[in-house]
């Protein structure tokens, strides 16, 4: 399923078109990789609509992506035929910049992202450097593997990012795949931390309140007490005034969005510096994913038991699935079956 053109999906609710093309060829050092499942994530919308579009077109998006190796190119030998991998956001970085080597190979200039700068899961097959695909831990399947890819790991990351010690004040704003998996995350890693869910629907309030969140509200609505750290995973601006509202004293937001809709900009005129930022409140972005956050993640998972919640699509209603994405009908994370 390619994307061909980029534009609105209010206006081209099919901006994915199904095409034949030949089997990828893997280059040195990489594998080809036999698609079984690949997660829809948001950040496809993100790409389709241009808020970070890709450099070229067409481009096979996708980028949360669980296959089984089915051939080596030159000098790759990391895997055998047959082994199952994941493929996540981050396809390759140089490995040789201050980034890299200081452990940021998501901060490295020449990134490049899976299913965005090249192409990705939403096929039959595809290409990656061997040393950026995962091993799979077996207790899950592949349905279940393909999310942690992506909202799992950058929900790990996020959450890592919060500096959140136990005992603390946690909210999160926005409640969709990446959502439910930190909620869980933080139930097992900090089991004394209170957690606040801002989400628009009861149905996902519930869910919040199922996977063991002390309270749940709309966005707009005033928590019960300050909240040390709050993590962002709305694609909008107004819950981000809000969150800095709620912050305590020191408190951190971290955001977790690879670009925000400008619909609701003028919200940030409402940015108070007294209410929103004095006493030394933060704000940091959660910037793409380093293969330490997706394989720490995926033992996590494994020991956690982590199972996300999935709704599976064929290949070929991909389009169906953004579209329920965008108009977010989400309860768990949605996964597109291929092989
Ligand atoms: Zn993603
Ligand atoms: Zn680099």
């Amino acid at each position: 399923m390619a994307l061909q053109a980029l534009g609105r999906l209010d206006e081209n609710r099919t901006p994915l078109t199904l095409v034949d093309k030949p089997d990828p060829v893997p280059a040195p050092g990489e594998i080809l990789v036999k698609v079984a499942t690949c997660g829809v994530c948001h950040t496809e919308l993100d790409e389709i609509e241009g808020r970070t579009p890709p450099p070229r077109l067409p481009i096979v998006p996708g980028h949360q992506v669980v296959g089984q190796v089915v051939g080596h190119g030159p000098g790759a030998e990391r895997f055998k035929t047959g082994d199952r991998v994941g493929i996540a956001w981050i396809f390759s970085a140089c490995g040789d910049c201050a980034f890299c080597r200081a452990g940021h190979e998501n901060l490295c200039p020449d990134f490049q992202a899976t299913g965005r700068d090249v192409n990705g899961g939403y096929a039959q097959y595809m290409t990656v450097p061997e040393g950026f695909a995962h091993p799979i831990p077996q207790v899950f399947s592949d349905a279940e593997a393909a999310p942690l890819l992506c909202a799992g790991a950058v929900g790990y990351r996020s959450l890592r990012l919060t500096g959140l010690h136990d005992d603390q004040a946690i909210g999160l704003t926005g409640f969709g795949a990446s959502g439910h998996l930190v909620l869980k995350m933080l139930r097992h890693r900090y089991p004394k931390a209170r957690a606040y869910v801002f989400a628009r629907s009861m149905k996902q309030q519930a869910f919040a309140k199922a996977l063991g969140a002390v309270w749940t509200g709309g966005t707009e609505e005033e928590p019960p007490e300050p909240l040390n750290a709050i993590i962002d995973t709305t694609p909008v601006w107004k819950p981000v005034v809000a969150a800095l509202g709620h912050l305590a004293p020191g408190g951190r937001l971290v955001i977790n969005a690879i670009r925000k809709e400008d619909d609701d900009k003028e919200e940030l005129l409402k940015l108070d510096y007294g209410d929103h930022l004095w006493m030394e409140k933060e704000i940091k972005s959660v910037a793409n994913v380093s293969r330490r956050d997706v394989a720490e993640f995926l033992a996590l998972a494994a020991e956690m038991a982590i199972r996300p919640t999935v709704q599976e699509f064929p290949l070929e209603e991909a389009n169906q699935a953004l579209v329920e994405l965008r108009t977010r009908k989400v309860h768990g994370a949605k996964v597109l079956k291929v092989g």
